[in-house]
This record gives structure tokens, C-alpha cells and sequence, in this order.
């Protein structure tokens, strides 16, 4: 494909997807977004640290090919587009590229860089694992309890953007529209009159693809549980929707692989037990059965006989080695995520819940200068790996934020990719950074006894820390 800025490097091919398996050539073409503010910084001493670790792990055999595309101020100067197309074009030629973070323009109607990027390229995973690394300072007392990995549903919920300004006349239009056909909901509104509204899509196809790929990455990875993380209490279409169909692809795509929360009551009962009746045994899951109408015990009966009829994979104690299917309710995760962090281990989420909690999490294990992330589509193989921060604009240009979050975005790429040997030796050079107490502002100021070191002295230190 020719192109009209970007300059295709000369040596080095795509990486392809070919009947669901990902090609990897030696010699890799990669597109990189260097990133506004503080991502021109952070970019710098990144792709030294990824050079470094490519060769150091494979002598100049395989060599990354970087080509820079654009998006953001640095596109709006060459193109005067924030987004031009051929930087889509090169993301979908190329299949897996890495970015800084981007300025989200405030006013003039533009919706978010990244948020266009996700869904023009349908990145309906966003991958953000939540791993504590010795050394680092937290305000938690257990962080090295702390191994979780985030999967956001990246493509709908509130994000889709679907809303109208009060004072328009598009919000105007939508609410005679709403009030003419849903009188009664119309009335739930408080103040109409001067509401702005947001729509939230969640589908069937969108929650079953993030939960798929969420429970297939936790068993081709040996994890033991997927959490369900939704407000099913109070928006039952939206967010109790996601729950349903959560449980409802992991029964159907991974039977035998995987073991609900209540199953395991209900088969642990059994074992304990093995004359208890089906009755009995729904009395014990549901201590209100006595009190329910009949067509709700009829109900975990159904389910009680449903659970037993796995008796021949699941009973006599197997549901224990099967990979746990369990849900929790959106606003107790944040505290339970702190005060009983061994629990947790892979989340599926929505999209807004996700993008609190994965910010939330990374406080415990170092602040959002060490928070790595991935935007995937797992069918295609297409993949933006990048940082969970923002642009930091405050810091831009003084060579002081921390890289880490991008470089350890690129130690999840080279493991996507198969590296893994690369992305060993990202992670011993950064590990050996944090324990010899060298690091940048942020750690600096919490831990005792540290060396300040600028953004590219960082760098320079994960690279020497590679020999250790
Ligand atoms: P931000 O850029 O994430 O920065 C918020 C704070 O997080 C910083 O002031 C700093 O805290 C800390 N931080 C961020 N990056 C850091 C790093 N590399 N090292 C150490 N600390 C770091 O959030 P924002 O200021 O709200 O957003 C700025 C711009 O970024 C906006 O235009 C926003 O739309 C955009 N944004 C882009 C992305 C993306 O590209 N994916 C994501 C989020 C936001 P201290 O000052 O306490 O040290």
C-alpha cells in the first residue's frame, strides 16, 4: 500500500494472521505513535530500551523495523487532521503497533484519539494486566498479592458516544422523540427540561467477545478465576445483561473447562453429602428458598438439576480444578480488589468500570507510571499495545515522567508476539532498576533512600539491569 508521510522502512515484512494463529518474521516492520506531551519523552527512552533487549536476546537474528505513523499534534501539523486515514490504513496493513498517549482536543466536537482508534480498528479488548514488581513502592501492606489482569470491553457503554448537549437541537428532538413514545420512563427523568443525555449500548455479540477472550487468555495462561464485574442492580439491561451473557458464554464455549460460583456450591454440597436430595441441595444455595414463590424455586431446582447433570466432569471434587466463573458488583470490587487482593485474578469488565478500576489498581502497585495495556482484537490479531496514563502535559519535554508503563506495554507485545525472550529481559532490567532504589519522581518521592533519575536515565538503567 503506498502512503503519503509514512515512510515504509525498506528491510523488515508485516506480522499476518493465518488461520487464527499469529506470523512473526524475524525481521518485523512496526508501527509506533510517538504520542503527544510526555509520550515524545517516554517514547525516546522506550525504543532504546526495546532495541536493546532484541538484541541482546537474539544478537541481531531478529530486529524490529520501527516506522512512525501518526495521530495527534504531531499529525494535525502534517496533515492537518488529528487521525488521518493512512495511520488506520498502516495499523490494519501492519497488524501490531504500539503508542504513546494522545491529546484528546477539548471542544471542536473531536471524540477521543484513542477511543477512535479502538473502534475504528474494532480493538474490542482492552487488555490491562495489574502485577506488582518487587521493590515498588505502594500504599497497600500486601502489593506482591496483587496479580490481576484487567479485560475492558473497549468498543461500547457510554463510550460509544452517543449523546446529546443540553441547549441543542438534536437533545431537544430526542426527548419530544422519547416522550411521545416512552411517556412513563420519560417521566423518571428529574429535570428534563435542562437534562443532557448519554445513551450506553451493551450487546449480546459485544459482551460475549470481551468474556470469550477474557476466559480463553485465562486458560491458555493457568489462571484460576474470571471475575464478572458489573452494576447488574441497577441497570439490569445494560450492565445485568453483561453478567447473563458473561455466564452464558462461558457455559456454552468452555463447558467443560470451567466451574460458575454457584455450580460449586451446589456440587460441593453434593460431594459432602451424597444422599442430598435436589431440594435439599437448593435450600442450602438459596437460605430464602422456603419464603420464594413456587416459579422461583421451580427456578434453582432447574438449576440445581442443571449443575448436578456435570456430576461425571465436574463431581467428586474436579469443579476444583476447573477455572472459576464468578461476578461481583461494580462498586464492592474497589474495595475488595485492596482488601482481599488473593481473590482476584482475571476481570472482565464493561467499558467505564474498567477504565476506573484498571486506573485504581495501578495505584497499588506503583501509580499509573507503571501501568501498562493493549488494545486486541483476538480474532483478527490485530493489536495497539499502550500506556494506561494520559499525556501528562504539565511534564512534557522535561525528560522527568516515567517510561515504564510504555516499556512495559512493549514487554506485553513481544510476549504477544512470542518474544517472550525479549520480554523476560524487559522485565529483569526493570526489576533491577526498581530494587537498586533508581527510579524516577513518582517512586522517588515514596520510598526511602532512592536516586531521582530523569525519564532517559531510567531507560539507561533498565538497560544495564538486563546483565544482572
Ligand atoms: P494523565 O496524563 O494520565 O496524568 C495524570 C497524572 O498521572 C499526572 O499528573 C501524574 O501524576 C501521573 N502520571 C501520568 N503519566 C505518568 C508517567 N508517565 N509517569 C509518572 N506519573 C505519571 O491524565 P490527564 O492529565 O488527566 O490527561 C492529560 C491528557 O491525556 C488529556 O488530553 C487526556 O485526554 C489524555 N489521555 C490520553 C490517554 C491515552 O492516550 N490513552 C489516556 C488518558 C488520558 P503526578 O502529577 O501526581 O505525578
Amino acid at each position: 500500500m503506498g502512503y503519503e508521510k509514512i515512510k515504509v522502512p525498506a528491510e523488515g515484512e508485516k506480522i499476518t494472521m493465518v488461520d487464527g494463529k499469529l506470523q512473526v518474521p524475524d525481521q518485523v516492520i512496526m508501527p509506533f505513535i510517538e504520542g503527544d506531551g510526555t509520550g515524545r519523552d517516554i517514547w525516546k527512552a522506550s525504543v532504546r530500551v526495546f532495541d536493546a533487549a532484541v538484541e541482546k536476546a537474539y544478537g541481531g537474528k531478529r530486529k524490529i523495523h520501527w516506522m512512525e505513523v501518526y495521530a495527534g499534534e504531531k499529525a494535525f501539523k502534517l496533515f492537518n487532521d488529528w487521525l488521518p486515514s493512512e495511520t488506520i490504513d498502516a495499523f490494519n496493513e501492519f497488524l501490531v503497533g504500539i503508542k504513546g498517549p494522545l491529546t484528546t482536543p477539548i471542544g471542536g466536537g473531536i471524540t477521543s484519539l484513542n477511543v477512535a482508534l479502538r473502534k475504528l480498528l474494532d480493538l474490542y479488548v482492552c487488555q490491562r494486566p495489574v502485577v506488582y514488581l518487587e521493590g515498588t513502592p505502594s500504599p497497600v501492606k500486601h502489593p506482591e498479592y496483587v496479580d490481576m489482569v484487567i479485560f475492558r470491553e473497549n468498543t461500547e457503554d457510554i463510550y460509544a458516544g452517543i449523546e446529546f448537549e443540553y441547549g441543542t437541537e438534536d437533545n431537544k428532538k430526542f426527548k419530544e422523540l422519547f416522550k411521545e413514545n416512552f411517556p412513563e420512563r420519560y417521566k423518571r427523568m428529574r429535570f428534563p427540561d435542562t437534562a443532557g443525555i448519554g445513551i450506553k449500548p451493551v450487546s449480546e455479540e459485544g459482551s460475549k467477545r470481551l468474556v470469550h477472550a477474557a476466559i480463553q487468555w485465562a486458560l491458555d495462561n493457568g489462571r484460576h478465576t474470571v471475575s464478572l464485574v458489573h452494576k447488574g442492580n441497577i441497570m439490569k439491561y445494560t450492565e445485568g445483561a453483561f453478567r447473563l451473557w458473561g455466564y452464558e458464554v462461558a457455559k456454552t464455549d468452555f463447558r467443560n473447562e470451567i466451574v460458575t460460583e454457584r455450580e460449586t456450591w451446589i456440587l460441593g454440597n453434593k460431594d459432602k453429602n451424597p444422599d442430598l436430595t435436589v431440594e435439599e441441595n437448593a435450600k442450602m444455595i438459596d437460605p430464602g428458598f422456603d419464603m420464594m414463590a413456587p416459579d422461583k424455586q421451580a427456578e434453582i431446582v432447574a438449576e440445581v438439576e442443571e449443575a448436578l447433570a456435570l456430576w461425571e466432569t465436574h463431581g467428586n471434587g474436579q469443579w476444583k480444578s476447573k477455572l472459576l466463573i464468578k461476578d461481583t458488583i461494580a462498586d464492592i470490587v474497589f474495595q475488595q480488589t485492596i482488601t482481599r487482593a488473593k481473590e482476584f485474578d482475571v476481570l472482565a469488565t464493561m467499558n467505564l468500570n474498567g477504565d476506573f478500576l484498571s486506573d485504581a489498581l495501578a495505584a497499588q502497585i506503583g501509580g499509573m507510571g507503571i501501568a501498562p495495556g493493549a488494545n486486541i482484537n483476538y480474532e483478527t490479531g490485530a493489536a495497539i499495545f499502550e500506556a494506561t496514563h494520559g499525556t501528562a502535559p504539565k511534564y512534557a519535554d522535561l525528560d522527568k515522567v516515567n517510561p515504564g508503563s510504555v516499556i512495559l506495554s512493549g514487554e506485553m507485545m513481544f510476549r504477544y508476539m512470542g518474544w517472550d525472550e525479549v520480554a523476560d529481559l524487559i522485565l529483569k532490567g526493570m526489576s533491577g532498576a526498581i530494587s537498586a532504589k533508581t527510579v524516577t519522581y513518582d517512586f522517588e518521592r515514596l520510598m526511602d533512600g532512592a536516586t531521582l533519575l530523569k525519564c532517559s536515565e531510567f531507560g539507561d538503567a533498565i538497560i544495564e539491569h538486563m546483565d544482572d
